[in-house]
């Protein structure tokens, strides 16, 4: 069954984020052969909206004011729904981010539709759209289907990968004017802490240190090597715990979930919460002293040694390819 499906993009620091043009091809499938819709907000966005369409929607809808210049429930929640109003769509998706995650519900609860979130796949079977999605912090999968109304889905970054850029794809790059009013929030500045290289919630290889790295120094080894595989660093709550790095690369139940397609965990334990956070990564390695380490029950490869013996040869190593 052809649907018309809608596309939340999102922009950060002038650009689309990654998690965007996977949402496209999300709905690409959720569409069923129907139209893909682009939606883009923002205060100066437009630009953007061709880049959308060489990832695959068939055309996009901005909706641009001052207000809209970051992220606000609100703000956002406005800009959406006038235009699903405008288009009455049969779906929407949505990147499983920190935006995604605090808007889909607000406009689910204004939609009065169900929303299936943290999706991970998405296929066409059997006459039905089955979504798979983690549960039990990503020890088991469920698989759901939407017996009735709005097809509602928020996607995990790093799951479902984005089609081809076609750069020769056109399609229609038009505005809608929408009254933002009565904002309960404003958003004076955003100050964000310098992160050095990749986004580590899209990044395709992560290098993790745990309390094991012993200190801030002991990340210098593991930085090096993220900086040779274009990889993103991230760590343990034990290791933000002893304050040897910020908790914005906190892995982990209550930290960030990643799924990239390299994870190297150095000097980590495996706690169960640690795993909530990075299990469903396609190829896990784990540095560890200790055999009897949990990390190494899910680990692909194992090395039984110092990371700061094994770390600094995997980086001369990968140097010489
Ligand atoms: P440890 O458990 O101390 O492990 C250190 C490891 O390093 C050991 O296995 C040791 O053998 C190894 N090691 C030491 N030196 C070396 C060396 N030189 N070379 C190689 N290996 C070495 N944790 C998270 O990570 N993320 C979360 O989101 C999270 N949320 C939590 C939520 C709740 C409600 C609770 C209760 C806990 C949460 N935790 C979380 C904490 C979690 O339970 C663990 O305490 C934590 O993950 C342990 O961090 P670690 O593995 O770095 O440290």
């Amino acid at each position: 069954m052809a649907r018309k499906v809608l596309v939340l993009g999102e922009v950060r620091d002038g650009s689309l984020r990654n998690v965007s043009f996977e949402a496209v091809a999300a709905a690409k499938t959720a569409a069923e052969g129907g139209e893909v819709v682009g939606v883009l907000i923002g205060d100066s966005v437009s630009a953007l909206g061709s880049e959308f369409i060489h990832y695959g929607a068939d055309r996009v809808i901005t909706v641009e004011d001052e207000k809209l210049k970051q992220y606000t429930p609100d703000g956002y929640s406005q800009a959406v729904m006038a235009v699903i109003n405008e288009e009455k769509p049969e779906g929407l998706i949505i990147g499983h981010t920190s935006l995604g995650k605090d808007v889909a519900p607000k406009l689910a609860a204004k939609l009065e539709s169900g929303l299936i979130s943290d999706v991970t796949a998405l296929e066409a079977a059997g006459g039905n759209l089955v979504f798979t999605r983690p549960i039990y912090s990503g020890k088991a999968f469920e698989k759901k289907i939407v017996t009735d109304g709005l097809i509602f889905a928020t996607i995990r970054p790093n799951n479902i990968s984005p089609l081809q850029k076609d750069e020769a794809k056109t399609g229609d790059v038009s505005s809608l004017s929408v009254e933002i009013k009565d904002l309960r929030t404003i958003i004076k500045e955003v100050v964000r802490k310098a992160s050095e290289g990749v986004d580590l919630s899209e990044a395709k290889v992560v290098i993790a240190g745990g309390r094991g790295v012993k200190s801030e120094e002991g990340f210098g080894p593991l930085k090096e090597l993220a900086k040779v595989l274009n990889g993103a660093v991230g760590a343990s709550r034990g290791a933000c715990d002893a304050d040897y790095c910020d908790y914005s690369l906190q892995i982990g139940q209550t930290g960030k979930v990643v799924t990239p397609d390299l994870y190297i965990a150095c000097g980590i334990s495996g706690a169960i919460q640690h795993l909530a956070g990075m299990s469903n990564s396609k190829v896990i390695v784990a540095i560890n002293k200790d055999p009897e380490a949990n990390i190494f029950k899910v680990a692909d490869y194992g090395i039984v040694g110092d990371l700061f013996e094994v770390v600094p040869m995997l980086t001369e190593e990968f140097k010489k390819l």
